[in-house]
C-alpha cells in the first residue's frame, strides 16, 4: 500500500474529508470518537500529576504572538487574521472585485488577532503575570487548534490540527526530570496503544539561512526529541508526539521567575491528535470494533 493509498483509503472512508486545500481536513463521526478516547487516555496518563487544565481558542492576540517570537523562527508557518472593517462604499466595492474575479482581499484590515501555532505559547504569559513559579515546579495541561501553514499532499500534515501538551515551568532540574519522565511515559503510552515506534532527536524546521544554524544547535543540545510513528507508507516515520526543552527561552521572554528570582526553564511534552488518530488507523485499520480489546480498553472506546 502506497503512501497515497492510505490517503485514498482515508478519503473514500469518509475518515477524512478534503476541504479543497492540501492540509484543510474535516473529520468524520470514526475519526473524532477515536480522537476523543486519546484525548481521554492522555487526561488518564497525565492524571498522577494533577496539572492545571487550560483550552486556548485557535488564536492569540498579536501581542502574545510577538513577545513569543515566533515570526522570527517560522515566519513561514504564522498565519494573520484580517477581516472587513469598512462602511458601505467599501462593502459594495468588495463584492463588486469579487464578482469580477479580482483581488478583493487587500481591503482586509489585519485584526489583533493571529492562529496559534503551537499550543503552549498561550501558557507562558498567563503564568507570568501570576508571580514567582511555586516551589516544586508547575504543570500545565493545555489543548489548542494550532495553525501552519504547510499544505501537503500527506495526510498527516495538516494545515489545522489539535495539539495537546504537558507543559512544566520550573528549574532546569525540574523540567529536565519532567522531560525524561514523559518520553519514557509517551513510550509506554505508544507501546499500550499498539503502534510501532522510535524515539530520535529532531530539530524545527526554522527558517531561512541563519534557520540550519538554529536546528544544528538544536540537535547538538538534544533540545528536541520525537516519537516517530510509521504512518505514510513510502515515506520516513512522522513525529506523533514531541518532547521538547526550551532553556530559560519562554522565561527570559516573559520574566517568569523561579522562587530565588532566576528566570525559569519551561519543557513541554505535545501530542499530536490528528496523528496519533491516523497512526491508530492505520496499524489497526479502519474498523474501531475489531481493534485489540487492549488498545479499546485504554482508548475508553
Ligand atoms: P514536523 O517535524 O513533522 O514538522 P514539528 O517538529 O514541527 O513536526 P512540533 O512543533 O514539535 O512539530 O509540534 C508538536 C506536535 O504537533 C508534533 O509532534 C506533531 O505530532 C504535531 N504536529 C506538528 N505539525 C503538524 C501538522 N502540520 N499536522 C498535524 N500534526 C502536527
Ligand atoms: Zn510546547
Amino acid at each position: 500500500m502506497s503512501g497515497k493509498d492510505f490517503r485514498t483509503r482515508l478519503v473514500e472512508e469518509g475518515i477524512l474529508i478534503p476541504g479543497g486545500v492540501d492540509g484543510l481536513w474535516g473529520r468524520s463521526g470514526v475519526f473524532e470518537r477515536i480522537f476523543d478516547g486519546l484525548d481521554r487516555a492522555i487526561t488518564d496518563a497525565g492524571a498522577f500529576a494533577r496539572p492545571e487544565v487550560m483550552r486556548f481558542p485557535p488564536a492569540m492576540s498579536q501581542a502574545v504572538f510577538e513577545k513569543s517570537g515566533y515570526m522570527k523562527n517560522f515566519p513561514h508557518f504564522a498565519g494573520t487574521i484580517h477581516c472587513f472593517c469598512g462602511g458601505d462604499a467599501a462593502h459594495h466595492q468588495l463584492l463588486g472585485k469579487m464578482q469580477r474575479g479580482e483581488e478583493w482581499r487587500e481591503q482586509q484590515q489585519p485584526s489583533d488577532l493571529v492562529l496559534t501555532p503551537a499550543a503552549c505559547y498561550a501558557v507562558y504569559p498567563v503564568l507570568a503575570r501570576r508571580g514567582p513559579i511555586a516551589t516544586g515546579g508547575h504543570l500545565v495541561d493545555v489543548q489548542s487548534f494550532c495553525f501552519r501553514h504547510e499544505p501537503s499532499p500527506e495526510p498527516t500534515r495538516f494545515q489545522f490540527f489539535r495539539m495537546r501538551e504537558f507543559v512544566s515551568i520550573g528549574t532546569h532540574d525540574e523540567v529536565m526530570a519532567f522531560r525524561q519522565d514523559w518520553i519514557e511515559r509517551g513510550s509506554a503510552f505508544a507501546t499500550s496503544l499498539g503502534l510501532p515506534f522510535e524515539v530520535d532527536v529532531a530539530n524545527d524546521p526554522f527558517f531561512g539561512r541563519a534557520g540550519k544554524l538554529m536546528a544544528d544547535s538544536q540537535r547538538s543540545q538534544n533540545l528536541k526529541f520525537e516519537l516517530l510513528v510509521p504512518v505514510n507508507d513510502d515515506a520516513g516515520p512522522t513525529a506523533c508526539i514531541s518532547f521538547n526543552y526550551h532553556t530559560t527561552y519562554f522565561g527570559d521572554i516573559w520574566e517568569m521567575r523561579t522562587p530565588d528570582g532566576a528566570p525559569a526553564h519551561t519543557a513541554c511534552c505535545a501530542f499530536g491528535m490528528e496523528r496519533l488518530v491516523l497512526a491508530l488507523l492505520k496499524h489497526h485499520g479502519f474498523d474501531i470494533d475489531s481493534w485489540p480489546s487492549a488498545v479499546r480498553n485504554i482508548l475508553h472506546l
